[in-house]
Formats: structure tokens, C-alpha cells, sequence
């Protein structure tokens, strides 16, 4: 069993990024901007949003937090985005999810500028992705197929499951899987008999939220697994979807929890804003 290092290869995409924003400086005088909007206190959310200017400033990033109240109008948020839409100085604009109940979130959402959504959730990318077109990809399977690429493991003809649905990791990871030529099936809450679809994947890739959602008689051997799961068990520590010390023993690769594709979400963060920034200065030559 090989560990999918995430956290290695990320500092070496930080790395990458970091010379190619001294290069976009030296040629243009430009250095790549990032906004960051936050609603509300929740410490999940203020913890990412903090390593996410963190690794904006180590690679000499612009970045600037908007941080709101949990009872702002949509109003509000609206004007942000605006605001940040006409400025100059911001590359890619990063709506913190979840937002509040009272907020609609994908009216938010639709009012990104498409060239400045380096999260890759609005529709216009969404539809960009669908159709195998570039566009900004969400960073979170974005950098899982990065992971894949490091360790040259190619999903073209693989039996791919993902398990979990949502719009911002199982969807668009099994759009980039089926851009990638594997066959790919989705599981989801309401996916009857989980197991018979995991025991399928040559490369089963989790993003659920639930601790040991996936046990050692739910994969077959030497299969890829990708936990994509983030959860705080009750000692504290972080863990993923997947019962790691019983189901690595019949992988070929697997990712750890923490150190895989956590780090990998923040390159890629870094990685489409950089995109953006060039392209950005690109149409300002
Ligand atoms: P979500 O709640 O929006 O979606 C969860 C998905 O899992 C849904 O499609 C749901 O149908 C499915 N699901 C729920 N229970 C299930 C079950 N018992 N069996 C099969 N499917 C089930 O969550 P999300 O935002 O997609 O996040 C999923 C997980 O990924 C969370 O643990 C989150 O913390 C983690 N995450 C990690 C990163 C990262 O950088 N590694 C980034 C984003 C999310």
C-alpha cells in the first residue's frame, strides 16, 4: 500500500505558484488578488478561510477578507460581490459556503463574474466542465485528479465510484473522472445496497462526511482509494469517510486523513487564481 500524498505535492504546487506570481510581477507589475467573503462565526468555516489567506500569503498573493455578520440581508452580500467584480485588484472572488438560511445562496453564487470564480461553482463553469471545456474546475476534485496525475494513476477505463453527490465535491469530481474517459458511477444517501456499487471500483473516491461510511469488506483488493471526507471524530482528531486502518491494508493507494486531499483543495485554490490573474492581465496588455 502506497499513501497518496497530498500535503507534499501541495508545497510543490505552492512552490510553482509562488515563482510564476514573481514572473507575472517582473512582466506586468500585477500580483494575483483574492477576495474572501465570510458569513457568520462558524469555526469550520473561519479556520478554512484563515488557512486559505495563509497560503495566499505565502505565495504573494493580494488578498483581502470580507467578513459579515450571520444576520446580513442578501442585499449586503450582493454589493460585495459587485464591488469585487469591478475591482481590478481581484482575480477570483471565494464565497465561503455554507451561508445562512435567509440567504440565497445560489443567486450568490450566479452573480460571481464567471472569469473571476476560482471556486468553479458557478453554472457557467459548471456547464464548461460538463462539456469537457476549460473553465474553472472546484478545487476540491480538482485536486484529487492532480493527485492521481502525480502518482500516474490513469482513470481512463476504470471503474470509478464516487460516493457522495454534492455540487461542490461529487458531482464535478465525477465530471472530471468521465472527462478522464473511466466509467464512473455516483452514490448518494438514497444509493440502495452501497456496498455491491464500492466493491465495483478499481478507484473509489469518497466525499460524504460520515466516519468509516466505507469498511474493509466494501472494497476489493488492490483498489485507489480516495478519501475526499473531512470529520472530527470524538477525540478530536480529523478523519475521513473511510476506515483507514482496516481498509489501506487492501489498497494499492490510498489518501490520508489529514495530508491528502485536504492540501490539495488549497493549491488548487491557489493554482485557478493565478489562472485567473493571468488571463486578467492578459486582456489588460
Ligand atoms: P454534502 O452534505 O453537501 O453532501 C454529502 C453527499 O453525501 C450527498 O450527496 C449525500 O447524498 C451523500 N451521502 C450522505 N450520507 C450518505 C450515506 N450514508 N451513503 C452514501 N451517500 C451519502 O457534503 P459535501 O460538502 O459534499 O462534503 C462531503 C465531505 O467532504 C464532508 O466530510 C466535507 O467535510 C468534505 N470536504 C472535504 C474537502 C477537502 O478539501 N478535502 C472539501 C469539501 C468537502
Amino acid at each position: 500500500m502506497q499513501l497518496l500524498d497530498g500535503k507534499a505535492l501541495s508545497q510543490k504546487i505552492e512552490q510553482t505558484v509562488s515563482a510564476e506570481v514573481k514572473e507575472l510581477k517582473a512582466q506586468t507589475g500585477l500580483v494575483p488578488g483574492l477576495a474572501v467573503i465570510l458569513v457568520g462565526q462558524d469555526p469550520a468555516s473561519a479556520a478554512y478561510v484563515n488557512m486559505k489567506k495563509k497560503a495566499c500569503d505565502r505565495v504573494g498573493f493580494y488578498s483581502v477578507s470580507h467578513e459579515m455578520p450571520e444576520d446580513i440581508s442578501q442585499e449586503a452580500i450582493e454589493n460585495t460581490i459587485t464591488m469585487m467584480n469591478d475591482n481590478q485588484n481581484i482575480d477570483g472572488i471565494l464565497i465561503q459556503l455554507p451561508l445562512p438560511p435567509q440567504i440565497d445562496t445560489t443567486k450568490i453564487l450566479e452573480l460571481v463574474d464567471p472569469s473571476k470564480d476560482v471556486d468553479g461553482f458557478h453554472p457557467y463553469n459548471v456547464g464548461r466542465l460538463t462539456t469537457n471545456l476549460d473553465g474553472f474546475v472546484p478545487c476540491t476534485p480538482l485536486g484529487v485528479m492532480e493527485l492521481l496525475k502525480e502518482y500516474n494513476i490513469d482513470p481512463k477505463g476504470k471503474n470509478c465510484v464516487v460516493v457522495g453527490a454534492s455540487n461542490i465535491v461529487g458531482k464535478p469530481m465525477a465530471a472530471l473522472l468521465l472527462n478522464a474517459d473511466a466509467t464512473v458511477e455516483i452514490c448518494h444517501i438514497f444509493t440502495d445496497d452501497l456496498k455491491k456499487h464500492t466493491l465495483d471500483a478499481d478507484i473509489l473516491l469518497v466525499g460524504v462526511g460520515v466516519i468509516n461510511l466505507i469498511t474493509e469488506d466494501m472494497v476489493k483488493d488492490d483498489v485507489i482509494v480516495i478519501d475526499i471526507g473531512i470529520n472530527r471524530a470524538k477525540n478530536g482528531k480529523l478523519v475521513g469517510d473511510v476506515d483507514f486502518a482496516n481498509v489501506s491494508k487492501k489498497c494499492s493507494y490510498i489518501t490520508p486523513v489529514p495530508g491528502g486531499v485536504g492540501p490539495m483543495t488549497i493549491a488548487m485554490l491557489l493554482s485557478n487564481t493565478l489562472k485567473a490573474a493571468k488571463i486578467n492581465a492578459s486582456k489588460r496588455v
